[in-house]
């Protein structure tokens, strides 16, 4: 179904242990934006990110199955079992349910070759794919970068329903060619119009849909702008969106109440995705020409190597600041945080020098000054960490903190909202 980018986790240089964020489409479920000011805003593209455990290999990418498929798992097999049993009254019940199962997992082995089939031509594209996972709402492969042109874009996209629609038609001749026998008959035969569908559902115009990204390949073409074409897109997301959720309620007002709450709960899905793929172009349009040297903090607070954790907590009570950077003979040696100083117990403080819980200065993650203000935040958000010294020729110059871009991302936001 969907196919996207890799989702850093958010973490800190102050050692926070990161948690993962449930991203919708690329790969990514609506997390919190930046307009709320939320410190974990997600600069991946759109989607659920799942994780889970792994199925295998296929073709040297791994695929996983997130718990949540377990769900859809359980429902199709019951639903097939169902089915056959009504229909095929003369079975026994043993054979109602194998076939159930053996449906089912055809269908999911569907849906990864439906991934497959992305990733297949991402890789002719060199981009590599990360994984492909099996979740609630499908599958989703994930790639490590956006592609570079309309028609790579338009090509990765149109792969999937075109390989639904293939399996549809194999299905379909294979039902057609053993009509008598019954098993096999009726597992094609729902086979080839559950890839059917699949594939027309995967059509549909809206991103994060494969149609969605098609769309957005054609716009891109035509107008020449990346941005421009993922807004149109997105935009036809969210309204397909919104018809998806209306559908569901008015199913659910006419007596369908699983169907309808499905229905909805797919579209509720997508708008988040489509939202957030949305947030990422205006995310990026507004760190644009923004450099490490015009955010970061001139003043560089620091400490002697020699203080106790005593001292240094008293340092942070006296000024606030939370991290500083470590010196020694002038020098810079490491940096150190209170979150880390805590990490001794509170009887050793007095006799515990703030060394053995510094991060040395080799392993500390700078920037330049004319590193772009966004890559300074997507290299925080993966690496997992809230502040960076800006380094020029060997010294320290200033610091950046994960604050303070997204606090001008979100004063920057909001005014170019009043300005529009
Ligand atoms: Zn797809």
């Amino acid at each position: 179904m969907a196919w996207g980018q890799k989702d850093d986790e958010a973490g800190a240089q102050e050692g926070r242990g990161s948690s993962p964020v449930s991203d919708a489409g690329r790969n990514s479920a609506g997390g919190p934006g930046p307009n709320q000011g939320d410190p974990r805003v997600r600069l991946g593209q759109a989607g659920t990110a799942p994780s889970g455990f792994r199925l295998g290999r296929v073709l040297g990418i791994p695929i996983y199955v997130h718990p949540s498929w377990l769900i859809i798992f359980l429902l199709i097999t019951i639903t097939l079992g169902k089915q056959f049993a009504v229909m095929h009254p003369n079975w026994s019940q043993q054979q109602h349910w194998a076939l159930g199962i053996i449906t089912s997992i055809l269908f999911f082995a569907s849906v990864i070759f439906h991934e497959l089939s992305h990733s297949v031509v991402a890789k002719l594209y060199k981009i590599s794919v990360e994984s492909i996972t099996l979740f609630v709402f499908g599958g989703l492969a994930r790639i490590t970068r956006d592609p570079s042109s309309a028609k790579q874009e338009f090509n990765i996209a149109i792969a999937g329903p075109l390989s639904s629609l293939f399996l549809a038609g194999c299905f379909f001749l294979v039902a057609r060619a053993v009509p008598n026998h019954q098993l096999v008959f009726a597992a094609c035969n729902w086979l080839w119009e559950i890839n059917l569908m699949l594939a027309l559902f995967n059509l549909v115009p809206g991103f994060p849909l494969d149609g969605g990204r098609i769309l957005r390949g054609i716009a891109w073409g035509i107008t020449g702008n990346f941005d421009r074409a993922t807004k149109i897109a997105s935009g036809a997301g969210r309204f397909f969106a919104y018809l998806l959720i209306f559908f569901g309620v008015w199913q659910a007002f006419n007596g369908n109440w699983v169907g309808g709450v499905w229905t909805a709960f797919i579209g509720w899905f997508l708008l988040s995705a489509a939202r957030e793929s949305y947030v990422q172009v205006e995310l990026r349009n507004t760190l644009t020409g923004v450099r490490a040297a015009d955010i970061m903090s001139r003043d560089v607070p620091t400490v002697e190597r020699n203080i106790s954790i005593d001292d240094y907590v008293h340092e942070v009570m006296r000024t606030g600041r939370r991290f500083h950077i470590v010196t020694g003979a002038g020098k810079p040696v490491g940096l150190v945080t209170l979150h880390s100083a805590r990490s001794v117990p509170r009887e050793e403080w007095a006799n515990t020098s703030i060394q053995p819980v510094m991060m040395p200065f080799e392993r500390i993650h700078a920037a330049s000054p004319e590193e772009p203000a966004l890559g300074v935040l997507q290299r925080m958000q993966s690496e997992d960490i809230n502040q960076m010294p800006v380094i020029s020729e060997g010294r320290i110059v200033g610091m950046i903190a994960r604050d303070t871009i997204l606090r001008l991302l979100q004063t920057r936001l909001q005014l170019g909202h009043l300005a529009s």
